[in-house]
């Protein structure tokens, strides 16, 4: 049988771990807050921002969102990143994408703070990364780490493959692999031969966005896969065929119009890998786990660096805080 990856346990794991952080800081009256950017409207993206401050608020983290609306342009927006990163009560800024396609997104991402990053998707944070220098990591890959790790799961001197090459999930996971002493290979929608390259891997990361697109002849028999694709299906008929007519499957979606899965066949990750990661309940929740603990650390950071700087000088004026890329 292959073992399931449990992201919800591992989830709690870490929040569990990050409680008594939060509080040691409330206690001392600097409470960690998060700022959650949600331009326009995307019912997508609202789910997903009702979730992180779902999660603040079970921590005790302080969370704000703000929410231009749908015609916001690029220089409001960053004259409210602007805002965010002069305030001393918020530690983490979170800018929600997809940001109206009129925003420059790359524009509005470069003007966060990077000490302030919580999404670690700043190209200061990236470069970090890179440079296996401390910093915010992209949460999602951050997350499939803590993952591999809470379960034992070996990584160095093993073949990795990361199919998608996204700066979210795919160039950062393969980084955080390859610190790991992993071999990886990045894949790609150019990739020649993409399962024979996938059947390579002992760790085979699939983060495409294409409904159950790997199947048994990439999975080589007894490795680790884990799926960061979400997909909604909403026809009937791409259910009966991806989860071969399962009564289960089929009820969820006669109840609910839709039923999500990964990138990866789900019954053939069942049947061929040794351990995986389902869909819903693996990747998904570990983001929001990785949010909260890239909160917390920002949080502790910029409190010791505003503790450690110099008093204010006779004239009055604040201490400047130094560049933190
Ligand atoms: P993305 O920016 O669209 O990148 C997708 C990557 O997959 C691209 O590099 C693309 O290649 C590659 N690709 C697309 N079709 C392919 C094919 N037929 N063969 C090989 N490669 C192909 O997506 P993303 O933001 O990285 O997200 C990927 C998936 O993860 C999505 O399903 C998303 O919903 C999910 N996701 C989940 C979480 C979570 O918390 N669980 C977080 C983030 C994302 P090219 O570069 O050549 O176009």
């Amino acid at each position: 049988m292959p073992q399931i990856l449990d992201g919800i346990r591992v989830r709690d794991a870490i929040l569990a771990e990050l409680k008594p952080r939060v509080d040691d800081m409330a206690a001392r009256g600097r409470r960690p807050g998060l700022a959650v950017v949600l331009a326009g409207h995307n019912p997508a993206s609202e789910i997903y921002v009702r979730n992180k401050v779902k999660a603040c608020e079970s921590l005790g983290i302080y969370s704000e969102t703000l929410t231009p609306p749908d015609a916001v342009t690029t220089d409001e927006m960053l004259e409210i990143i602007a805002r965010l990163n002069a305030r001393d009560d918020i530690h983490g800024i979170l800018v929600q994408l997809p940001v109206p396609k009129q925003v420059d997104s790359k524009r509005v991402l470069l003007a966060l703070s990077p000490a302030k990053d919580a999404d670690g998707l700043h190209p200061c944070n990236a470069g970090r990364l890179m440079a296996a220098l401390p910093g915010p990591r992209a949460c999602t890959p951050a997350g499939v780490m803590e993952l591999l790790k809470r379960y034992g799961i070996a990584i160095a001197g093993k073949r990795a493959v990361v199919v998608g090459r996204s700066d979210i999930v795919g160039k950062p996971m393969a980084m955080l692999l390859m610190h790991e002493n992993a071999t990886v290979t990045i894949c790609h929608s150019k990739t020649p031969d993409l399962p024979g390259v996938c059947r390579e891997a002992d760790i085979l990361v699939a983060a495409i966005g294409r409904a159950a697109m790997v199947t048994a002849d990439y999975i080589k028999p007894g490795a680790t896969v884990i799926d960061v694709g979400m997909n909604r299906l909403d026809m009937r008929a791409d259910v009966v065929r991806i989860f071969r007519d399962s009564p289960e499957k089929l009820a969820a979606f006669d109840k609910r119009g839709s039923v999500l899965v990964g990138d990866v066949h789900p019954l053939d990750a069942a049947e061929f890998a040794g351990a995986y990661t389902p869909v819903p309940g693996g990747v998904g929740p570990l983001t929001i786990a990785m949010l909260m603990a890239n909160t917390v650390t920002l949080a502790e950071n910029l409190v010791a660096q505003t503790l450690s700087l110099p008093r204010p000088d006779s004239s009055g004026r604040a201490p400047v805080r130094p560049a933190t890329c």
